[in-house]
């Protein structure tokens, strides 16, 4: 059964325009292209297809915005285009974002990354804006089946000590069906608060 039976695509947005409403909760998820983004996605709302649109060519500049239930949204940002594609491509994107992280609904980034490369300079870039923004991050290391059980305990230890408390991190495995829980307790929380929690419970 689904964990979000009403989960439905519902728009890619070029500009802050055509974003959805800003009410209810949002949690970004973020990767460089090939991460395995699209099927943390699928595998996290138990829904195989859900993220198969942000694959369709021409996308690749565009939020992807996916409702879990009402009120609830998850965004995927594709790759993170902060330092690659021709300057008007590139500031058109850096808007698009900043205007996403000016969103009083979003609540969180979930940073997708390949287990075997770790965090790795890009993603760092990421994380500091995110704090920047005073959003809590939380790193999936993906494709966690490929790496041996010791690797996979080193690459987590070393990606909690690169991270240095600006964020938590997780083995994650979409194929082997690996922390999907983990993961889902942590956007559930994050999309479950209020518009004023500020990351404490709300009284
Ligand atoms: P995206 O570009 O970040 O959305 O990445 P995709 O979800 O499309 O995955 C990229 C590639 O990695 C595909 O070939 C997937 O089959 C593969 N992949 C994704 N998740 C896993 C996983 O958990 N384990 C393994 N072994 N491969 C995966």
């Amino acid at each position: 059964m689904s964990v979000y039976p009403s989960a439905q695509f519902l728009i890619s947005a070029a500009a802050a325009a055509q974003f959805p409403a800003d009410r209810g909760a949002e949690v970004a998820i973020a990767g460089r292209s090939n991460a395995g983004k699209s099927s943390a996605i699928n595998a996290i709302t138990a829904r195989h297809a859900l993220a198969r649109t942000s694959k369709m060519p021409g996308r690749t500049r565009l939020l992807n915005f996916f409702q879990l239930a009402e009120g609830k949204r998850l965004v995927d940002l594709p790759g993170y285009g902060f330092a690659e594609g021709p300057p008007p491509e590139r500031d058109a994107w850096a808007r698009l974002i900043e205007a996403l992280a000016q969103r009083a609904c979003l609540k969180g980034l979930v940073l997708v990354v390949d287990s075997r490369r770790g965090l790795l300079p890009p993603d760092l870039q990421l994380l500091d804006w995110a704090q920047g923004l005073r959003h809590p991050v939380h790193v999936l290391l993906s494709k966690s089946d490929q790496l041996k059980r010791n690797e996979a305990r080193m690459v987590l230890a070393k990606s909690a000590a690169t991270l240095a408390g600006r964020g938590s991190v997780q083995l994650f495995s979409a194929r082997d069906k690996l922390g999907i829980e983990e993961a889902r307790a942590i956007i559930d929380h994050w999309l479950s608060e209020g518009p004023d929690a500020g990351g404490e419970a709300a009284i």
